[in-house]
C-alpha cells in the first residue's frame, strides 16, 4: 500500500523538532489510512541517535541519503533526490514543514513530479470514503478557513506550519525499518559548489523560536503603555509577541503577532498581558507549554485556558512583577 512520508529535516546531523511534530501529523494520517509512515532525511554525517529517534517518534521506515554532497540544503539537488525517491516507491502523501527548507523545496519538487501542493496548512485529515488528504489552511489574508484537496494527482503534497502541533511521545519500543540509498551521481547536476556558510550577525531571536514570550493586547491602551511589555520581556529574557489588535493599532510589528493570521508559537512560557483570548489569538498558541493570563475581567476566554491567571488592572500587576525581577537580579 502507498505509504504517508514526511520530510525530515537535520543540521548538522542533527534532526530539527520540525521532524518529530510532521511525524504526529504524518502518524495520524498514516493509521487512518492503515498504511506505513516513512521518513525521508537527506543530509550527511547524520547521527544515527536521531534516526533512532524518528523511529521512536512514530516513523516505520526510514529512507536515508546520506552523502557529502547533501551537506549543505540545496533546492535543485534536494528536489533530484526526492523526485527520484517519490518516483520509485510512490508513496500517497508526502509532508514537509512551512521552513525555509520546505517552502523551498516542496513547489520544486511539486512540479517535477505533477503532483499539487498546499503550503502552510494548520490541520491535515483524510476524507471518509475517498481517502484524499484534507488541507486545511488560512486563505483571504486569514479571514476564512480554505479545505483544498487535490484528488487527481499522487501524492498529495503539503507543507506544515511549524508548532502547529506537539511531537507524539517517544516510544523506545517501537521498531522501524532503516533504508540506506547511495547518493547518485545524476543526482548532482555539477551546477552548484558551496564554497563556505556565513551565519548571519546579530540576529534577533523570532518569536517561534523563543522559550519565552511576554505578549501584549488591547488592554495596554496605548503605544506608550506597550514599553511595559518591552521591559518585562527583557527583564525575562524572552521575545514580544502581541495580539492582533496590538498589531493593527500599531504598538508591535507584525513579526510579533501571535494567533491565526500571525505566528503559531510554542515557548515553554507565555505571558499574555491584557489580551482577552479570542479563538484566533488561541490558535497560535495551542502548543504552549505553561500559559500565564493578567487580565482584569475574570471572565476573559484566555482565562479559560490558562495554567495560572491574575485577575486584576495589569498597570497595578506588571510594575510589581518589573520590582520583583529587578531585585531578584541584583541578589
Ligand atoms: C480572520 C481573523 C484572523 C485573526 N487573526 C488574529 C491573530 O492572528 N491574532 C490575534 O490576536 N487576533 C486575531 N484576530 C482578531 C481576534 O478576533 C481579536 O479581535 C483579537 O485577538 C483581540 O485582541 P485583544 O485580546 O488584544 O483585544 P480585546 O479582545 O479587546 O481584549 C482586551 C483585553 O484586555 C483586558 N483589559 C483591559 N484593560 C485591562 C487592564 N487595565 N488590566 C488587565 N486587563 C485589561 C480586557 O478585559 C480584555 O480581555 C483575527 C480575527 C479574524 C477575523
Amino acid at each position: 500500500m502507498h505509504e504517508v512520508w514526511i520530510i525530515a529535516e537535520e543540521n548538522e546531523g542533527k534532526i530539527k523538532e520540525i521532524s518529530y511534530e510532521l511525524l504526529a501529523r504524518g502518524r495520524a494520517l498514516a493509521d487512518t489510512l492503515k498504511v506505513e509512515l516513512g521518513s525521508v532525511v537527506l543530509g550527511h554525517c547524520i547521527q544515527p541517535s536521531g534516526l533512532d529517534a524518528l523511529i521512536a517518534h512514530g516513523s516505520d521506515r526510514l529512507y536515508v541519503v546520506d552523502d557529502k554532497a547533501l551537506a549543505t540544503f540545496s533546492c535543485e539537488r534536494y528536489a533530484l533526490v526526492l523526485e527520484s525517491l517519490i518516483t520509485t516507491q510512490k508513496p500517497q502523501i508526502v509532508i514537509a514543514g512551512a521552513t525555509t527548507m520546505g517552502r523551498t523545496l516542496m513547489p520544486y519538487v511539486a512540479v517535477r513530479t505533477h503532483a499539487g501542493l498546499t503550503a502552510d496548512c494548520t490541520e491535515l485529515g483524510i476524507e471518509e470514503g475517498s481517502g484524499n488528504l484534507l488541507q486545511t489552511r488560512p486563505a483571504i489574508g486569514g479571514n476564512i478557513m480554505a479545505t483544498i484537496k487535490t484528488p487527481n494527482h499522487r501524492p498529495q503534497m503539503a507543507t506544515v506550519r511549524p508548532r502547529s502541533t506537539r511531537a507524539l511521545p517517544i516510544d523506545l519500543q517501537r521498531r522501524g525499518l532503516i533504508e540506506y540509498i547511495p547518493f547518485l551521481r545524476e543526482w548532482d547536476d555539477g551546477r552548484l559548489e558551496v564554497l563556505g556558510l556565513r551565519k548571519p550577525e546579530g540576529q534577533q531571536l523570532s518569536i517561534e523560536e523563543a522559550d519565552m514570550v511576554v505578549s501584549g493586547g488591547r488592554g495596554m491602551k496605548k503605544r506608550d503603555n506597550f514599553q511595559l511589555i518591552e521591559r518585562l520581556a527583557r527583564l525575562f529574557g524572552a521575545q514580544v509577541g502581541a495580539s492582533r489588535d496590538a498589531v493593527d493599532r500599531g504598538w508591535a510589528s507584525y513579526p510579533h503577532q501571535v494567533g491565526l493570521s500571525g505566528k503559531t508559537i510554542s515557548p515553554r512560557l507565555y505571558l499574555a498581558v491584557g489580551i482577552s483570548g479570542a479563538v484566533q489569538h488561541l490558535a497560535g498558541i495551542k502548543t504552549a507549554g505553561c500559559i500565564v493570563a493578567i487580565n482584569s475581567d475574570e471572565h476573559a476566554n484566555l482565562l479559560d485556558i490558562a495554567d495560572f491567571a491574575i485577575v486584576g488592572d495589569l498597570f497595578s500587576i506588571l510594575p510589581q512583577i518589573e520590582r520583583h525581577l529587578e531585585q531578584r537580579s541584583k541578589v
